[in-house]
């Protein structure tokens, strides 16, 4: 099934068509390590780490809504970690983001930088201007996180492309339902599907996703060689996850643009970030590229105690890191050493009703 419908349409029925009379609906969980192969290998299943159907269902699904191939991995570092192992060399030049998910930098801090990859840092919002001679990839993260500064993906495809560098886009902030990278020009786009594709905060889960075969295939192969695979099971919740992504997506990104309205204006409130707000620096390029601004909202108060008990005593918020599930949680981010001020809050919307979310962030900041 392919166009006209939607790709969320086309993800919850890609296995009705080829299904047989008796075969069920849920997708099955193949939990074997080894398969059935005797004689000399013919392309089907002979051993886990070389191939999983249930894994490869999911990597179909993640396929259907990137319009790309996808290659799933057990995190979203592992899917970080296979692009650049599977394409930096020693004397490669690695433009990275200064203002995204700090794991990227202190990976190739930690393995790439001692093997002779230089690494340059540019903020997001300096992307688009940034100078790509001799560089062998760049990794942008838009909107960053916890940030939340957007890039022209379009315009720093444009300019990576003539420097012959590797685009790849950390899209988890957004995902594939609000943003294409791919379609924008990057040449990779990466997702941490720990966060809102799989979206009940029990599984880790990343992927790489890209439409060019000779990027596609090293990630591929670093996988294989690497062991970087994904359970079975794991990738059964995934699936579970994708199915109701849009929903979720919808509710989670409302309740975002919903807090950051409430909150703008507020005299106990400043450095609000929001980049769906329409007076967000961010928004205007926003507006072009994105159709959803993602769940996260940045906002300081006054110091790190009153944020702290901001978060304490808000009855729907849960003290703690990551973003894209169901419950909408909420952390200071000095705690990991983040460039921001001392009461800067990163909160991630859930799917709680917009009116509780609101009704309760409001009375929290009010107790205060
Ligand atoms: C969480 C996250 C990652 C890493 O994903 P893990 O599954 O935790 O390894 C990468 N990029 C971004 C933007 C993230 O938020």
């Amino acid at each position: 099934m392919t166009d006209p419908y939607s790709p969320i349409a086309r993800l919850l029925h890609h296995r009705t068509q080829g299904r047989r009379k008796g075969e069920p609906i849920a997708l099955p969980i193949v939990a074997s390590s080894t398969f059935d192969q005797p004689g000399d290998p013919d392309g089907t299943h002979f051993y886990g780490r070389n191939g999983n159907p249930t894994v490869e269902e999911v990597e179909a699904e993640l396929g259907i809504l990137e319009d790309a191939q996808c290659v799933l991995f057990p995190s979203g570092m592992a899917a970080i970690a296979s692009v650049f192992s599977g394409h930096l060399r020693p004397g490669d030049r690695v433009l990275v983001h200064s203002d995204g998910y700090y794991n990227a930098r202190a990976l190739l801090a930690a393995q790439f930088e001692p093997m002779g990859v230089r690494m340059e840092t540019v903020a997001t919002a300096d992307f688009a201007s940034a100078d790509f001679t001799g560089v062998k990839l760049a990794l942008i993260e838009t909107p960053s996180n916890p940030g939340l500064d957007v890039c022209d993906i379009a315009a720093v495809a444009g300019r990576a492309k003539a420097a012959g560098t590797i685009l790849v886009a950390d899209n988890t902030t957004a995902t594939p339902l609000c943003q294409r990278p791919l379609d924008l020009g990057a040449d990779v786009s990466i997702m941490a599907d720990t966060k809102a594709m799989a979206g009940h905060s029990d599984i880790l889960a990343g992927h790489v996703a890209s439409r060019n075969p000779a990027l596609i295939e090293p990630v591929k192969n670093w996988r294989r060689l690497a062991g970087a695979l994904v359970s079975p099971f794991d990738a059964y919740l995934l699936h579970r996850g994708l199915e109701t992504l849009e929903l979720r997506v919808g509710r989670a990104n409302s309740n975002a643009l919903a807090i950051a309205t409430a909150l703008s204006g507020d005299p106990r409130v400043s450095g609000l970030r929001y980049p769906g707000l329409a007076g967000d620096p961010a928004h205007a390029i926003a507006r072009r590229q994105m159709k959803g601004y993602g769940p996260i909202v940045s906002f300081c108060l006054k110091d790190r105690a009153t944020s702290e008990a901001f978060i304490a005593r808000h009855p729907l918020l849960a003290a703690a890191t990551s973003f894209g599930g169901v419950h909408s949680s909420a952390e200071c981010r000095i705690r990991w050493g983040d460039a921001v001020p001392e009461g800067f809050i990163r909160m991630a919307c859930g799917i709680e009703p917009v009116g509780d979310l609101v009704a309760a962030t409001l009375a929290a900041l009010d107790a205060g």
